[in-house]
């Protein structure tokens, strides 16, 4: 078990999931729910949910100020919604980005909640053991910049990709029982 901490964003979304899988990854997790927690946590999750309803909730507990100012100093992990947040270009005002990681996305491009699927992936920093991804309602990755490095394909197009500080996946990580693209988070907390 490390001693690290780290947070989940707690307004919206499947945020109870990550604190689970961050604990089965070994480290200890914290559901953030106003500003002032952000001053003992190591690494932030941005989970899934409704980008749109996130961009909404953002305000008087934890502003995406706030939110920002951290994760300019600190690795943050954005699954799902939580990566829609991470990128940048959306052509949807009610979605305010973060613009930390040169991704653009297109919201629900692999369809509606009934078109959820699953598939096995490839990690790249463990190559051979599939990893089960659920996609709900997924973003599908459009354009990566020059220091974006992909982790993970499906059907050729990126899903999991990382730069400098930050992780992002396009599908629920937490949905699954095996903690590894997680430690692989709590890896790049203690590598910076
Ligand atoms: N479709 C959602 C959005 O646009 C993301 C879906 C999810 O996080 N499972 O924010």
């Amino acid at each position: 078990m490390s001693d690290l901490n780290i947070g989940v964003l707690g307004i919206q979304g499947a945020y109870e999931k990550h604190a689970l899988s961050v604990s089965l990854a070994g480290a200890k997790a914290e559901i953030i729910k106003y500003r002032e927690q952000l001053t003992h946590i190591d690494g932030l999750i941005l989970p899934g949910g409704e980008s749109t309803t996130m961009t909404k909730m953002m305000g008087f507990r934890i502003g995406y100020e706030d939110i920002l100012a951290f994760a300019k100093k600190r690795p943050v992990f954005g699954t799902c919604a939580g990566l829609i947040l991470l990128g940048k270009g959306i052509e949807d005002n009610r979605v305010h980005q973060f613009e930390l990681m040169d991704v653009s996305v297109t919201r629900n491009a692999y369809g509606s909640q009934k078109d959820s699927f699953v598939d096995n992936l490839n990690l790249e920093f463990d190559p051979g053991n599939p990893f089960h991804a659920v996609f709900i309602r997924a973003p599908r990755i459009e354009n990566i910049g020059k220091d974006i490095r992909v982790l993970a394909r499906c059907e050729d197009m990126p899903v999991l990709v990382e730069s400098d500080l930050y992780l992002g996946a396009s599908f629920h990580p937490e949905l699954t029982p095996d903690p590894r693209i997680h430690k692989y988070f709590i890896q790049k907390i203690m590598e910076v």
